[in-house]
């Protein structure tokens, strides 16, 4: 609990009333993210810059109570959960685009704004910010940049990380410093702009950032197609890149996931081109899409066509317009939420393998899904081997819990011995926490605490997040535990 002087110190520094919030009816809507876990926190502000920021961390660090950086709250791992309480920063507030420089292709923005909103204003100019997030419409730069998030367009145009020129970070301890350079080149010093990236608000909150920008390809094509037998639509995927074509979007959906969105979606979508009317026997769809020089993308799409039906594609379709285009995304982009049909709960995980290894990833999936007697859903961006395997389970039943935990275990065992990585994109959080040292050693476990024990020293930014500290004791773990049942 915090004191009434730390409310009103709070109060102070971010102004009016309405820059803070403690009732718990408010915070309520502070407490869970996409994971729908939920932690009350004692108290959230929306600052205005990164000196109130840094005021409130200083505050904190003299205080001795946690700090949790917020986007819009949609990540799938936890990481803007108070979990031990304390204050919520929300970035709401810091929403603005500062600059596009269409000469020298960077834009700088605040952390708040939603990615969807940057990237229609930098197309109005002809430029690209080309990641691409599902939940583009909502989540926030700021939480992309803490995540790395990634996107279907990764697989050709790569992920936040490789966009990020360039932070204004505020420090655990409350100094405000300035990483990377408004230029392409820039190698003064270690790269502290990496480091930042990814690091899932537990090394610093960010405040302003400096994007690299691109110019918008002249034209796109999306094409759907449909498998009858899921191995043949994930030899497919390696298939497509093997022949040197490298897609803007590669996304793969399996047949549990047809049936959820096709029922999700009951309206107006056209039946030529939709994921409506596939055949009754789809097993899975890959959705493609090319973009480029126009003369080139009618080649790459007619090759791609090629491809698919020579390898056992039952149906091959192309989007005709841009209202096609619209509703086959639409259709893309309502997996996630259309799974709750299956079963209330979703584990979601989102593993990545290399790009060759995806059939087995899948039919490994599934065997793990027959073993434990779970429903799985798979889908994802699979030009860039990474796969969401969604286990959809009752909570409230025990014991398909207990399975699911199982089964989740043995998804990250095969995974590893496939050379892949238990997170593309979510990051740890807290969902992982218990999992990361299955893929990294005890050093380099270490060496990141090392980090993190350096630039926090108190560790009030964003605690019990990533790893298992000295801090993360049993009375921590009971306080945490507390909090979330003091939610309902
Ligand atoms: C339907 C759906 C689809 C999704 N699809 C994708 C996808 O395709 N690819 C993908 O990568 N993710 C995806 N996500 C996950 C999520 O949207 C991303 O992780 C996103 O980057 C989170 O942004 P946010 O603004 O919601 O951040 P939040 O969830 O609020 O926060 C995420 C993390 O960032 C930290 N943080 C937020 N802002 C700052 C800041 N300014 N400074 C420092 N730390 C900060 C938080 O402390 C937390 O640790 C999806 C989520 C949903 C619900």
């Amino acid at each position: 609990m915090l004191s009434q002087n730390i409310i009103k110190e709070l109060t102070n520094i971010v102004g009016k009333d309405n820059n803070i919030l403690t009732s718990k009816e408010d915070l309520i809507c502070y407490s869970y993210d996409a994971t729908n876990q939920k932690f009350l926190p004692d108290a959230v502000v929306f600052p205005k810059d990164a000196q109130e920021i840094s005021l409130i961390l200083k505050m904190a660090n003299f205080e001795g109570f946690p700090v949790v950086p917020r986007g819009a709250g949609s990540g799938f791992s936890g990481g803007s959960l108070p979990v031990n309480g304390g204050v919520v920063i929300s970035l709401e507030r810091m929403n603005k685009i500062l600059k596009i420089d269409a000469d020298n292709l960077t834009a700088v923005v605040e952390p708040g704004i939603v990615t969807g909103d940057l990237q229609a204003e930098v197309e109005k100019l002809g430029l690209f910010y080309p990641p691409d997030p599902t939940s583009l419409k909502f989540s926030t730069i700021g939480g992309n940049v803490a995540e790395n998030a990634g996107g279907p367009r990764a697989v050709k145009y790569g992920v936040t990380r490789d966009y990020v020129l360039g932070l204004e970070v505020v420090l655990p301890t409350g100094e405000i410093i300035n990483t990377g350079t408004e230029t392409m080149k820039g190698v003064v010093g270690y790269d502290l702009t990496k480091l930042m990236v990814g690091s899932e608000g537990t090394l610093g909150i960010v405040t302003k950032i400096i994007l690299k920008l691109i110019p918008l390809p002249e034209a796109v094509k999306t094409m759907l197609a449909v498998f009858v037998d899921m191995r043949d639509a994930a030899e497919t995927v390696s298939k497509i890149i093997c022949s040197r074509i490298i897609p803007s979007t590669l996304e793969f959906i399996d047949r549990n996931c047809i049936k959820c969105v096709e029922d999700y979606l009951q309206i107006g979508l056209p039946l030529n081109v939709s994921i409506r009317g596939l055949p009754k026997d789809a097993d899975a769809i890959l959705l493609i899409e090319v973009d480029g020089d126009k003369d080139l993308i009618e080649k790459e799409s007619a090759t791609i066509q090629r491809i698919c039906l020579d390898n056992g594609a039952k149906e091959f379709r192309l989007a005709k317009d841009k209202k096609e285009v619209k509703e086959l995304w639409k259709a893309r982009r309502a997996i996630s939420p259309s799974l709750k049909k299956l079963n209330p709960d979703k584990i979601n995980e989102d593993i990545v393998v290399p790009r060759n290894k995806i059939p087995d990833a899948i039919t490994g999936v599934q065997d793990i899904a027959k073993k434990y007697e779970l429903t799985i859903a798979n889908f994802g961006h699979a030009g860039d081997g990474n796969i969401h395997v969604n286990i959809m389970i009752d909570k409230s039943n025990k014991d398909e819990l207990a399975r699911a935990e199982k089964a989740v275990k043995e998804i990250f065992k095969l995974t590893i011995e496939l050379g892949g990585t238990i997170s593309g994109e979510h990051g740890i959080g807290i969902s992982k926490m218990p999992y990361i040292s299955m893929e990294l050693s005890p050093a380099a476990i270490d060496a990141m605490k090392k980090i993190k024990n350096v630039l926090d020293p108190k560790g009030i930014l964003n605690p019990g997040k990533i790893f298992y500290t000295e801090r993360h004791n049993e009375a921590d773990q009971g306080a945490t535990k507390a909090r979330s049942e003091a939610y309902v």
